[in-house]
């Protein structure tokens, strides 16, 4: 049996298959590139406590290079939020990503986007970033013995800086958002040796965050929640556990409905808000984007068609909370649960507020909620 059962990789815009060993960023139509599995004879994991345990549906062929990259990520907790679930009139349930390596979901994204890379023979990595993802792949990056070269925006939180200069990346400081990062890590790539990591410009990052998925079902015995809450940025996450909930679907791991999948915004940076309700198939650039949900402020998510369909497909919705509301929840959630929610994840207490209030989530339905990252990595955002 193959430690990977990863076959080719395909573009879900125009079909074109690409070869999975070669190295991959956007398909020549300019979309995201989608990694596929022979499924065929994948069995239930029975691997280590991490989400390496679902190895035959990831995209690293050879164990070692998983041995010498990964530190532990994955298999967090769905922790139950009973004092608000029950105010609510639900079962909400938090998959708590604060748990993981770097403080935030991101290092799914890097252990498996960085041992794929190391495997392809990349020597180093350049990204724009809102802070979490470059603090990730710099740390992993140096973990494989990888240069990397993050820009991020000025305003980022601070540790995340701080955990990129401490592994040795190259630290770029930009005035602007996520998008204007981007433009400085173009530029680099046009001289260096460096390999363009920037969310959903490479096929594999997304396969470390489709876990997520796999997880929740495994976690709640191989069955599907009703509503599954992600705060959505570039929008991985959600198209990740999306695509994990057909390809274990394909597998018979889960059987009926899909749950109904959840993007929030904050109301500072919606643009996938925006598009949903008016029925668009992509979003459009959202100019002045600020929130304090700082992971979530992506004007323009190259995936974005990738993320409505996903919301459309499953019956799902996407919502717009305020800053005072999520950082009301953030304080909320830690006086009556004990967890110290990062406001990205605050953003989806204030979600399932407002989706309980509207009726859009029935009385009695099981909800669980992504909080992405840890609150202790935003200090001061109180103050
Ligand atoms: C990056 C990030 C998000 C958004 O993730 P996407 O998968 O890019 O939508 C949410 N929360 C936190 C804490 C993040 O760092
Ligand atoms: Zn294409």
């Amino acid at each position: 049996m193959a430690f990977s059962h990863l076959s080719h990789v395909e573009c879900p815009r125009c079909g074109l298959t690409h070869d999975a060993d070669t190295l991959l960023n956007l398909c020549s139509c300019g979309s995201p590139l989608l990694a596929r599995y022979d499924l065929a004879g994948v069995e239930k994991p029975d691997g280590p406590n991490s989400l390496w345990r679902y190895h035959q549906v990831l995209p690293v062929r050879d164990p070692d290079t998983v041995a010498a990259v990964s530190m532990g990520e994955g298999m967090t907790p769905l922790v139950n939020l009973h004092r608000t679930g029950q105010s609510l009139g639900i079962t909400l349930l938090m998959k708590d990503e604060g748990l993981v390596p770097t403080g935030s979901f991101k290092a799914r994204g890097a252990a498996v986007g960085v041992a794929r890379a190391l495997e392809l023979g990349v020597r180093g990595i350049a990204m724009p970033t809102n802070g979490n993802a470059g603090a990730a792949w710099a740390l992993y990056a140096a973990r494989a013995g990888m240069r990397s070269v993050i820009a991020m925006p000025r305003d980022a939180p601070l540790i995340t800086r701080e955990e990129v200069e401490i592994s040795g990346g190259e630290l770029v400081l930009v005035d602007g958002v996520i998008s204007d990062a981007g433009k400085v890590i173009a530029e680099r790539l046009k001289t260096e040796d460096l390999f363009d990591a920037s969310t959903l410009k490479e096929p594999y990052r997304i396969e470390g965050k489709k876990t997520m998925g796999y997880e929740i079902a495994e976690q709640l015995g191989w069955r599907s929640p009703d509503v599954i809450v992600y705060p959505t940025g570039g929008g991985v996450g959600l198209i990740g556990i999306h695509k994990a909930l057909l390809e274990m679907r394909e597998l018979g791991w889960v059987t009926g409905e899909l749950p109904r999948l959840v993007a929030v915004q904050s109301s500072g940076c919606a643009p996938i808000v925006k598009a949903f309700e008016s029925g668009a198939e992509t979003a459009e650039f959202w100019e002045d984007a600020r929130t304090i949900a700082f992971g979530i402020t992506v004007p323009k998510p190259i995936g974005d068609f990738l993320i409505l369909d996903a919301l459309r497909e499953t019956g799902g919705t996407a919502v717009a909370v305020d800053d005072e509301q999520i950082l009301a929840d953030q304080a909320e959630t830690a006086r009556l649960e004990g967890v110290f929610l990062c406001p990205e994840g605050a953003a989806t207490i204030s979600a399932v507020r407002t989706l309980r209030k509207d009726g859009w989530i029935a009385d009695g339905e099981e909800v669980v909620v992504l909080n992405t990252g840890a609150g202790i990595k935003y200090p001061g955002i109180r103050l």
